[in-house]
């Protein structure tokens, strides 16, 4: 065998997996390219509105509570999957488990220079470009100060930059006048600014934000962008400021403690949508951790050759027309969902890599439009996107009659069913907890 673990995927979940299973066993990830983790906002989810399906329960108001309600009423989500293994009171345990691995990898992630910080109790509140809000678990250092709960009754200033968005006129403006309109009129005042880049002389052609923050792991250029933010506010009255997240990507441990040196934690950077720099600074810190476990890395495209109830090899085409097998003892799927390619419609809906069936809820889905499964509310539990993989409780993907498909397969992260992240805010929290526990499964066979 070419390697003990092969895992497909490199996002959280894929990582999670590789540095777990490589604590004991030579490992290689398989992967063709980033995913939904890189294109995330960065900001943990761990377990948000929770309740039974499409009647979210109201007031919970607890991490440890929304957990407990997922495990009460959500059997298929992988939380209760994953709870049903333990041996005491699951309601104390499973929140326990993910305190545990949670703070693990947080501690890992700040030794590559990306600090979280947040609660396993309470939620943060974040602006986001829209003018609305998340409630989220743990947020990159950069966000933390911007939580809005410990801001109410402070004057607070929204920083946009000229040419950095389609609607780059108007967003700082549309984001305070919006966060002024939706509930949140709690603050003494909410101001905006947009700073033009070219006054000052520096170049900037249809910037978006993600670039911005590209431009600044340059330290030269972020010292001067860092002055003329300072100088646009030193006329403005303000307790706390907001900026788009383009404190760096590859150099933001140092961008950011210049912004602290300069500010302390009266400036912070609000949550923006796809592609978004704190997402990027975690799937390269990520990347960095597969290296520091002496986790090999193969790009490509990986599909599977499973023989009989056991995988013995996969095949990687390259991007320059290569293809390779490669071998191991056991794998993990860690493909994502629709955006990454783990889950794919080709007339029917399938799993990418080894062709599994993928499930709505018990039900396998073959229907490339199955009906019932989307609704007219955008906020409403929308059934097509927990649609994925299923599994038994130690994550290996099951048929319709519940048998284990291949003896030797994990899965985990998104490309897996029974939760939709987007109702449940379970996001990179399943990714993190199912991606570490098919690391230890994979190993312990
Ligand atoms: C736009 C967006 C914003 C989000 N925002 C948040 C948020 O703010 N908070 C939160 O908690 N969650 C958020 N989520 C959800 C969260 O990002 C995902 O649930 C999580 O990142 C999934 O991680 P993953 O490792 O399972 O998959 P991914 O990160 O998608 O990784 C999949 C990996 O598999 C690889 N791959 C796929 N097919 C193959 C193949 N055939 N061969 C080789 N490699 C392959 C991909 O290249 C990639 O490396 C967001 C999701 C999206 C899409």
């Amino acid at each position: 065998m070419d390697y003990d673990v092969i895992v497909i995927g490199s996002g959280l979940a894929g990582t999670l997996a590789a540095i777990n299973a490589a604590r004991t066993k030579k490992v290689a990830v398989v992967r063709k390219g980033y995913g939904a983790t890189a294109l995330s906002s960065g900001a943990f989810d761990i377990a948000g509105r929770t309740g039974q399906r499409g009647r979210p329960f109201k007031g919970i108001s607890t991490l440890t509570g929304a957990i407990g309600n997922i495990l009460y009423n959500e059997p298929l989500h992988p939380y209760s999957m994953l709870s049903t293994l333990l041996t005491g009171d699951r309601f104390n345990e499973f929140p326990s488990m993910v305190k545990t691995i949670g703070d693990q990898l947080f501690s890992e992630l700040e030794t590559e220079g990306i600090r979280y910080e947040g609660s396993w109790e309470s939620y943060s509140i974040i602006p986001n470009q829209h003018g609305t809000f998340k409630l989220t678990s743990f947020c990159q250092s950069s966000m933390l100060s911007g939580n809005l709960t410990k801001l109410m009754g402070r004057a607070i200033v929204f920083v946009g930059f000229e040419r950095t968005d389609v609607h780059n006129k108007t967003r700082a403006s549309f984001i305070s006048a919006m966060l002024s309109k939706y509930g949140l009129a709690s603050f003494r005042n909410i101001g905006c600014t947009n700073i033009d880049l070219r006054h000052y002389g520096i170049p900037c052609n249809e910037y978006d934000y993600i670039s911005l923050a590209g431009t600044m792991d340059d330290t030269e250029h972020a010292k001067k962008v860092l002055a003329i933010v300072k100088h646009s506010l030193d006329s403005m009255e303000y307790e706390h400021a907001f900026l788009p997240p383009i404190m760096g990507i590859t150099n933001h441990h140092e961008v950011l403690k210049m912004f602290t040196d300069s500010f302390g934690d009266t400036v912070s950077e609000f949550i923006s949508p796809p592609s978004s720099a704190p997402g990027l600074r975690l799937q390269y810190a990520l990347d960095r951790l597969l290296a520091r476990h002496g986790v090999a890395i193969i790009e490509g495209d990986a599909a599977g050759e499973g023989t009989g109830d056991t995988i013995k090899t996969i095949r990687v085409s390259s991007r320059d027309g290569r293809k390779a097998s490669t071998s191991a003892d056991s794998f993990v799927l860690a493909t994502g969902k629709f955006i990454s390619g783990g889950i794919v419609n080709k007339g029917t809906w399938h799993e990418a890599v080894f062709g599994l069936p993928v499930f709505i809820g018990v039900h396998q889905t073959k229907d490339p439009f199955p009906p019932g499964h989307l609704t007219g509310d955008p906020f409403d539990d929308q059934m097509l996107f927990s649609m994925g993989v299923r599994t038994d409780t130690s994550l290996r993907p099951v048929d319709e009659d519940g048998r284990v498909v291949y003896k030797n397969l994990y899965a985990a992260g998104s490309v897996l069913s029974g939760y939709n992240y987007i109702y449940d805010k379970t996001g990179l929290g399943t990714a993190m907890m199912t991606g570490a526990k098919a690391g230890i499964f994979s190993v312990a066979g």
